[in-house]
């Protein structure tokens, strides 16, 4: 922080050895060392790089590597071998064209992120864009102060010149892959262009045995990476990332930036092991210490002044008294004596129990209330049978016949004590049960009217699911057989009447809040609030036809959503087509959208592939840290004001609090801010979320996250400071929040716009001195470009035609989406399983799984032969060549398995064998299974050739050209033409105009269509 020393004085450089304050809170013994100095970066050290064990990895299945790809791979391990080096820098020398970073004022200091990446200046000219020769290589951001630049840092020091593996450039000659760019006289290497998975790799590597300090001027590590967070005084960027930790201080200067002022706040983020809980306070009746005027709460960032007397407030400024019994003298720098004993005055995130005049009525422990369509079509796709064995196992774990079995003996319910379960089935009409555990079975009452439905019954619907664990699990058990057809003879239900239930459901939870889980499989089109078929195949993208198919005017649906909320009840849907038909999951999907709850969507559900991913996605729905009733307000310090919202909870007006009938550990929302006025350089800017809610158990609660950001003098030196992730983030929340108010093309155009207006005021303002010819892209932004065609490709917005259901379920998605399962949406995780070195997928010494290296997104990386798991954390891929050696397939599936035919494409998860390929790979599934979003992990085959999964494979190779939108390097080029014509347009020295004739042409024929100042996207400052 640029103020960094004010904080010493509060006492924070206190808790700048996470040892120390370790001790001091005796937190978790567990917690890796941070930084440990030289040595630190000597675990790989044991282990054959991935060039050197070349030998390991070839051919275990016959396999033939492509030349080159190796070696690609290794370009960014840390062992790199000098002649490789050589052989870089032999190719840095022809890049030319594009280069990355590119600050000239930076100085060269050590980095964190990239430092791996050895730097090196440039220094041929070559024939890339235009044929302008290239400057220096922009020298890398001095992103990490004193702490990390101290002598033994524990990244080794690169000796003379070496290869940055993120450089983007594009050798001439040796690119026989390279894509042509427009104009004829240069080329771009695919290979050079900035790589998502070497962005992840390495991080991943590095944070294996580093920690993540808070305060320490650091960008945080890639969202998509496992890290382990040390709390020192500035939340955790799993719970919150900015923008940029380093703001512009005027609007003018953010302008400049051409980046959005945003916060990403994920306020019940998992943690991972090795990670501090957030610890919980009391202040009993008198509740957290608050400022008197803006109503923020204490935190480490307000200073106490007349010996402890008066607190200031970091938000507004206003000299608070201190509170008798909180009181606490100061010692002579002005730092309270307790500091070390308070967590709320050392810690970015706490959570305080709060009195009774946070209660809108009293609390009670969560009530879930699962909702099970019984219909026609549920019951015979199975996904009743599925939908049920998925509740059995989030409430007691195992399966329902597992549980009959044991049916006299009790389990241990996975539910947090004191919550209680509820169940309602439905197809024409409702039927509750009396799950009192005194009884030998569920009692069912039928409630037939639709029009005017309430509970008929006051006692036993909620129960202890511990004490009632026979009762239920005997239910769930004999549910799918009660609704079957043949025991209904003439009385099949085809038609569910959703509205119904579901308001039944809210009357049953309306007193004390809740959450609903609720299963539907087809469109319920019975009774008030049915539903039509109003997809229309001839309705063409784009279209005002399109947008009213992505929103809903249905009163039912709408009012539902406001009084769930009102009555802090969430949905989580639960939806399967299993004939690929249409749900209107617009209108369905609006009330969990809305009451800050989620739509799980089985497009074609299939019950022997998809049942796995049912339970364990009940499961977790369920397990998740969840909370109800929820109040959310965001205060930021003086000068900046809230501008906007995004995600999926309700908003009565703005200026009101957010509020969500539920929210869970998956759930984000973005902020973004504007200025009232200037920052002062010489002061901070704070931010605070404070999440208002009822944890399960029946505790009211406040969550609140602190953020403090320094304010840089001018806007490059912000732009040291950009959080790739969250810039992608707030982008895609942005983006998802115009729909429906805009069409799909007008959001791929303001995603476009957007980026280039980033890349362009970068070059314009940042970047000057780099010859006018050259893409410069910022350090920080490297993979953002990529990033941001992903989500011109993503489902939710990608051009053509695509059914509205997915659609509108992939928008909401983003709107909810935290910025971990964002970035793996936007980029799969691919990992190919035929090569891997024989010591992947085990743990190394420090007992951490080695994983393989990740590879690009595109069909070029694809070896014959070849196997690969695709994981986008919302699907996982196995796609198998058609040419895959039967050893692999018999080693991966077992012996009767040694043909792609033989497979059975149904499958979801991996047999349990002793070969050594099959524990690799159950290995790197479950590592890839822990950092993910709201999603479970199974496995989906994909056989070249021969299952319909290949065109998901496709659809995910987000570099190549596909999803109606052109490859990455020939996104990257269409960017840099319209960068140039940006930078020109604000030039005024017409001799200079830098572009070839290709340019000139493509502009005058462009620029009508762009017409980005006038058009519907210009920029409002
Ligand atoms: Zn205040």
């Amino acid at each position: 922080m640029s103020d960094f020393q004010m904080y010493h004085a509060l006492g924070a450089d206190q808790l700048q050895d996470p040892n120390k304050s370790q001790q001091a809170y005796g937190g978790s013994q567990s917690r890796p060392p941070i930084a440990p100095g030289p040595a630190g970066y000597q675990q790989t050290g044991g282990f054959p790089t991935a060039a050197q064990s070349n030998p390991l990895q070839q051919g275990a299945y016959g396999t033939s590597s492509p030349p080159g790809y190796q070696h690609d791979d290794s370009q960014y391990s840390q062992q790199q071998p000098l002649g490789q080096q050589d052989s870089m820098a032999g190719l840095t020398a022809q890049m030319g064209g594009m280069a990355v970073g590119g600050h000239d004022t930076i100085k060269h200091k050590k980095r964190d992120r990239h430092a791996y990446h050895d730097i090196q200046s440039a220094t041929g000219s070559s024939q890339a864009f235009n044929g302008m020769p290239q400057a220096g290589m922009g020298a890398p951001s001095d992103f990490l102060n004193q702490q990390q630049s101290q002598p033994g840092s524990q990244f080794p020091v690169p000796v003379g010149p070496t290869y940055q593996g993120s450089q983007f450039a594009g050798p001439v000659d040796n690119t026989p892959k390279g894509t042509q760019v427009t104009s004829s006289q240069g080329r771009v290497d695919p290979e050079q262009i900035p790589s998502i998975p070497r962005s992840r790799d390495g991080p991943a590597q590095f944070y294996l045995d580093h920690v993540f300090p808070t305060m320490e001027n650091q960008i945080p590590p890639p969202a998509a990476i496992p890290f382990v967070a040390f709390d020192q005084g500035n939340s955790s960027p799993k719970f919150a990332r900015l923008t940029m930790t380093h703001l512009p201080s005027s609007s003018e200067s953010l302008h400049s930036v051409g980046l959005p002022l945003g916060l990403i706040l994920q306020p019940l983020a998992p943690l991972q092991e090795g990670e501090r809980e957030v610890p919980v306070l009391d202040f009993g009746e008198a509740g957290p210490p608050r400022c008197r005027r803006c109503r923020a709460y204490i935190n480490p960032f307000m200073p106490f002044r007349s010996g402890g007397n008066k607190f200031i407030c970091n938000m507004c400024t206003f000299p608070n008294d201190v509170a008798p019994e909180y009181f606490s003298p100061t010692d002579p720098s002005g730092v309270r004596v307790d500091r070390l004993q308070r967590p709320e005055l050392t810690l970015g995130t706490v959570e305080y129990k709060v009195p009774k005049e946070y209660w809108t009525r009293e609390p009670v422990p969560l009530r879930w209330l699962f909702l099970i369509d019984v219909t026609e079509e549920s019951v015979n796709k199975g996904f009743l049978d599925g939908f049920c064995d998925g509740i059995m196992n989030a409430l007691y774990g195992g399966t329902k016949e597992e549980n009959d079995e044991q049916q006299n003996g009790r389990g241990q319910a996975k539910i947090p004590p004191g919550s209680k379960v509820g169940i309602v089935t439905y197809d024409k009409q409702m039927h509750f049960y009396n799950l009192n555990p005194s009884l030998d079975q569920a009692q069912m009452m039928v409630m037939p009217d639709l029009e005017d439905p309430f509970v008929p019954l006051s006692e036993g619907l909620f129960v202890d699911p511990e004490e009632s664990q026979v009762v239920i699990s005997s239910l769930l058990n004999q549910l799918p057989k009660m609704f079957a057809p043949d025991i209904h003879t003439g009385l099949k239900n085809p038609e569910p009447a959703l509205l119904p239930a579901l308001l039944a459901a809210h009357s049953a939870l309306a007193s004390t809040g809740g959450k609903i889980i609720c299963s539907l499989g087809a469109l319920p089109t019975w009774g008030p609030g049915r539903l039509f078929l109003r997809d229309d195949t001839k309705v063409t993208a784009g279209t005002d036809g399109e947008k009213k198919l992505l929103t809903t005017e249905h009163a039912g649906f709408t009012k539902l959503a406001t009084k769930l909320v009102e009555s802090g009840v969430g949905i989580d849907f639960f939806l399967a087509a299993p004939s690929g038909g249409y749900l209107d999951i617009a209108t369905i999907g609006y009330v969990s959208s809305k009451t800050g709850g989620e739509t799980y969507y089985y497009p074609n559900f299939h019950a022997p592939r998809d049942t796995l991913r049912l339970s364990k996605e009940i499961n977790h729905t369920v397990t998740r840290e969840t909370g109800y009733q929820a109040l959310m307000k965001v205060r930021c310090s003086n000068g900046l004001q809230v501008s906007a919202y995004h995600g999926n909870f309700y908003h009565h007006t703005f200026g009101a609090d957010l509020e969500f009938g539920v929210i869970d550990a998956d759930k984000a929302i973005g902020v973004t801010f504007s200025y009232d006025g200037k920052l002062d350089p010489k002061l901070d800017a704070h931010f605070q979320s404070a999440l208002l809610y009822t944890t399960p158990s029946g505790e009211r609660r406040v969550r609140c996250h602190n953020l403090v950001a320094s304010v840089a003098e001018t806007g490059g030196e912000a732009m040291k400071y950009v959080d790739q992730d969250a810039v992608v983030a707030i982008m895609a929340k942005e983006a998802a929040s115009r729909i429906p108010d805009r069409s799909v093309k007008d959001v791929r155009s303001f995603i476009t716009e957007k980026t280039v207006d980033i890349l362009a005021g970068y070059r314009k303002n940042f970047s000057a001195s780099h010859p006018t010819g050259q893409l410069v892209i910022p350090e920080n932004l490297k993979e953002f470009s990529m990033y941001m065609l992903s989500l011109i490709k993503s489902r939710a917005f990608k051009g053509g035609r695509e059914p509205t259901d997915r659609r509108i379920h992939d928008i909401r998605l983003l709107k909810a989406m935290g910025c971990l399962e964002l970035s793996l949406y936007l980029y799969p995780r691919i990992i190919s399983i035929h090569n891997l070195n024989e010591l992947d997928g085990f743990a190394n010494e420090n007992g951490h799984l080695r994983m393989p290296s990740t590879i690009r997104a595109t069909f070029g990386k694809i070896e014959e032969g070849g196997a690969y798991i695709v994981d986008n954390g919302q699907m996982c891929l196995l796609w198998l060549h058609s040419a895959v050696s039967p050893n692999l397939l018999e080693d991966l599936f077992g012996p009767s398995n040694a043909s792609l035919k033989a497979l059975d494409p149904f499958t979801s998860q991996l047999p349990v064998l002793d070969t050594h390929l099959n524990a690799q790979v159950r290995n790197i599934l479950q590592y890839l299974s822990e950092s993910r979003g709201s999603k479970a992990m199974t496995l989906q085959i994909a056989r070249q050739g021969l299952d319909g999964a290949e065109y998901e494979f496709a659809r995910l190779l987000f570099e190549d050209r596909n999803n109606e939108a052109q490859s990455y390097v020939d996104w990257l080029v269409h960017l840099h033409r319209h960068i140039q014509m940006e930078v020109y347009r604000s030039s005024s020295n017409f001799g200079m105009f830098p572009f070839t004739n290709v340019f000139v042409v493509g502009r005058s024929k462009k620029e009508g269509r762009w017409g980005r100042r006038s058009g519907k996207y210009a920029r409002r400052p």
